[in-house]
């Protein structure tokens, strides 16, 4: 059996980290200013210059989501629609808030929330509902949204895969109620870690300004004239989540170098599609790659084969591969009494395998990838 060779894996994701980067990170260590400062406040800026909506920059996606569920009004007693099979951040950003994540189940086309079934879910404690753009897929997002306005729920998108990509011509973010990204390293844009909130909610954006510095009324516009708050007042809980500079100052070369990934992220997917499409041993998930930036592309194993002796095989070849994810309601943590009925999740999870894409791959990885995974599948 040939061995594993560190030298040539090819990883399932990685950050795209160039001088430019590291340059603007040197510049801040040599300022002398790490905190929030102003490269967070410019990286805001650029941010909002990008998806023509005020932006607010905290310490990570999950951050991002607890955060805005806080400003919505949401905690203890509440209940938030979330399909099961998203990242365990989704959830914990739920519970963290003191409410209930309701695990959904998910529509087998697209893998995002199925609004049909998440409508008999509904509750008098039903505050918000979470969709999730799996793999930067949006889903029936408009049906959503006219879900949520029948039964005044707020809409907190889990944008974490969506960086970049358009829903009817527009960008994720751009429209709606209220979007979070993350920035963490292997996401589209990162800032090491890191994450922002997107919305037209006045009242929401001043609370999470505040939410993300300890509660500290305006103490952001004070930090951003480099000036700090002495006597302050406190008006409710808040929590240390705010962005530092070296992580901003990342996070603005990466934007800057957004339409080069983007570009890529899509041709990569738009290959994967073209050789596995029609196999008939696996599927490719539905997405339109003209308006998609995929975080991750995900593929359903189709004929049956062991799920985990294949990603071994593949990984004796130095193809490294993930899962994404392990369904929320099958974690004793989010387990209920009474076992959700979660049919299109449960069917598909074991089906699910993440194969490479991140901006360092080329055409000929992605062909080296097929080959050998659809001659695996055949024997
Ligand atoms: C990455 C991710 C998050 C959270 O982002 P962090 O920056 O890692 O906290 C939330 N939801 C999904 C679906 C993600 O993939």
């Amino acid at each position: 059996m040939e061995g594993l060779k560190p030298n040539t894996l090819i990883r399932l994701s990685k950050s795209c980290i160039g001088e430019a980067e590291k340059n603007a990170v040197m510049g801040v260590l040599d300022n002398g200013y790490l905190g929030m400062g102003s490269a967070v406040q410019k990286f805001e800026n650029n941010l909002k210059v990008f998806f023509g909506r005020e932006v607010v920059c905290v310490a990570n996606g999950t951050a991002a989501l607890q955060l805005a569920l806080q400003a919505s009004g949401v905690g203890p007693g509440d209940e938030v629609l979330v399909q099961s099979l998203t990242y365990v951040a989704s959830f914990q950003a739920i519970s963290a808030t003191g409410a209930l994540p309701v695990a959904c189940d998910v529509d087998s086309s697209f893998v995002t929330l199925d609004w049909r079934k998440a409508e008999g879910r509904i509750t008098e404690r039903t505050k918000a509902i979470m969709p999730v753009h799996y793999g930067g897929a949006v889903g029936e997002l408009d049906e959503i949204y006219s879900l949520a306005e029948k039964y005044s729920l707020r809409v907190i998108e889990d944008a974490a895969h969506a960086f970049g990509t358009k829903y009817n011509n527009k960008i994720v973010g751009s429209f709606g109620d209220i979007a979070c990204f993350s920035f963490d390293g292997i996401k589209n844009i990162t800032s090491g870690e890191g994450g922002c909130v997107v919305t037209s909610d006045k009242e929401v954006l001043q609370k999470i300004q505040d939410s993300r510095l300890l509660g500290v009324e305006r103490d952001t516009e004070k930090r951003y004239s480099s000036t700090r708050s002495w006597e302050f007042q406190v008006n409710e809980q808040g929590w240390r989540y705010h962005m530092s500079d070296i992580m901003a100052a990342i996070g603005l070369e990466q934007l800057k170098r957004f339409p080069e990934f983007s570009l890529k992220r899509k041709s990569l997917a738009s290959h994967y599609d073209n050789l596995l499409k029609g196999s008939g041993l696996i599927e490719p998930l539905i997405r339109d790659y003209s308006s998609v930036v995929p975080h991750i592309y995900v593929v359903r194993i189709k004929n049956g084969k062991s799920r985990n002796l294949l990603q071994q095989q593949l990984l004796q070849i130095g193809i490294q591969t993930g899962i994404h994810y392990k369904p929320n309601h099958t974690l004793n943590y989010y387990r209920t009494e009474s076992p959700y009925n979660l049919k299109v999740t449960d069917q598909i999870y074991p089906e699910l395998l993440s194969l490479p894409m991140h901006p360092d791959l080329n055409f000929k990885d992605i062909e080296l990838i097929c080959r050998n995974l659809l001659s695996l599948l055949r024997n």
